[in-house]
């Protein structure tokens, strides 16, 4: 298909225009030649896990200062051959999206707020330095990989297409500076319920000793070294017997900020939430702002304020604090039944799934998968 080709190879976006994108993205496909055949990925796709089955194909796009965006296309997803001095195995310029698609009730798949992941790209981008790829050939990109892999979709309980968008920074050169060249990828990968056994409550690692994001950092960007310099801490937790580590901020050490890779919310006896405010160190999740959203259509009070961990041991001594949850795309909503700390432990409430958190998650599930109504227009039809 030499047409695709050669489209593919002309100029997607004009960096001297703020990235403007002049014609409708078009994806050249290169299709695998060795796919995996239908009856060994129906097998895969019983009880996938999360992030070990990969689907067949993945979308590149390359920049560079003279070309701009371009040489668009779907491959068979392969190792990358890459030049042992590229910048991002140096200094680590690389940022990510997470998720999902969705199987729909008549068959089709759906994405859920893909504008929000392009924008927080977008804004991840330029925190780390980085040429933004042009939002809509963000959501175009993730389009293209779901309409091409809609079929390792499981249809399983809590079975999602996970797709990760990423960019990395691909100029040879060890001098420190922005990278003037970039490669942006897209791969998808089959996933089921995060946690086995839907939402079972979890235990936290209040961490003392490592924070996660200093003001004026990265916090607010999703870019792998923010998950580097948190693997010592989910260590730590794990070796606690936690299955999540919790920061606190970096300044006072006393404010809860998130998990690892998840927001977190706290629900109190007069039936108001609260979770912590976005000030620069918390990454912005789109779980945490679609259930302050779906909270608020239910009629219930959320504040968006600092919460002391002093307090919210306090508050689970005294009865005040009635549940705890984590929110993000993979795990969805995830009740937290204990937190420990390294002078003791305490369970919120009976240390269980409290009832508004199993409302929210039902709610946010419901329309994510098309049963229930979208009046604020979050699922975006991709089949
Ligand atoms: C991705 C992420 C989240 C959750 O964001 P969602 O958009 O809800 O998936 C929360 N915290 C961190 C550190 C993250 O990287």
């Amino acid at each position: 298909m030499s047409h695709t080709a050669s489209l593919a190879n002309a100029p997607l976006a004009d960096p001297s225009d703020g990235g403007a994108v002049h014609s409708s993205p078009t994806f050249a496909f290169e299709p695998n030649a060795n796919p995996i055949a239908a009856n060994e990925r129906a097998a895969q796709l019983v009880n996938p896990g999360f992030g070990r089955v990969f689907t067949d194909h993945m979308v590149t796009i390359r920049y560079s200062e003279a070309a701009g965006w371009h040489d668009a296309k779907i491959v068979a997803r392969a190792p990358f051959t890459m030049d042992s001095a590229s910048a991002v195995l140096h200094y680590a310029q690389e940022i990510f999206e997470g998720m999902k698609a969705y199987r729909l009730p008549d068959g089709g798949a759906a994405l859920f707020r893909p504008t929000a992941n392009a924008a927080r790209f977008r804004s991840s981008a330029e925190r780390m330095a980085m040429v933004p790829l042009p939002e809509e050939l963000f959501v175009e990109s993730v389009r293209a990989i779901v309409r091409q892999e809609a079929d390792w979709i499981p249809d399983i309980d809590g079975g999602a297409l996970y797709l990760r968008p990423f960019m990395i920074a691909s100029e040879v050169f060890l001098g420190v500076k922005p990278s003037a060249e970039y490669l942006y990828a897209v791969i998808a990968s089959s996933v089921g319920a995060y946690f086995k056994g839907g939402a079972p409550a979890v235990t936290l690692w209040v961490s003392q000793d490592y924070t996660r994001a200093a003001p004026g950092g990265t916090g607010a960007a999703k870019c792998g070294g923010n998950y580097a310099a948190s693997l010592i801490a989910q260590a730590e937790a794990t070796r606690q017997g936690c299955d999540q580590v919790l920061f606190l901020d970096a300044v006072e050490r006393r404010w809860i900020e998130e998990l690892g890779g998840m927001n977190i919310f706290f629900v109190f006896d007069d039936g108001t939430l609260q979770t912590p405010p976005l000030t620069g160190t918390i990454l912005p999740g789109i779980t945490r702002d679609s259930l302050i959203t779906l909270a608020r259509d239910m009629g219930l009070t959320v504040r968006e304020e600092p919460y002391a961990i002093d307090q919210c041991r306090a508050d689970a001594a005294s009865g005040r604090l009635r549940e705890a949850f984590a929110c993000g795309t993979a795990a969805v909503v995830t009740p937290i039944g204990t937190m420990k700390m390294v002078d003791g432990a305490f369970d919120i409430a009976d240390g269980g799934a409290g009832e508004t958190t199993s409302r929210l998650r039902q709610a946010l599930i419901d329309l994510q998968r098309g049963v229930a109504p979208d009046p604020h227009g979050w699922l975006e039809r991709v089949i």
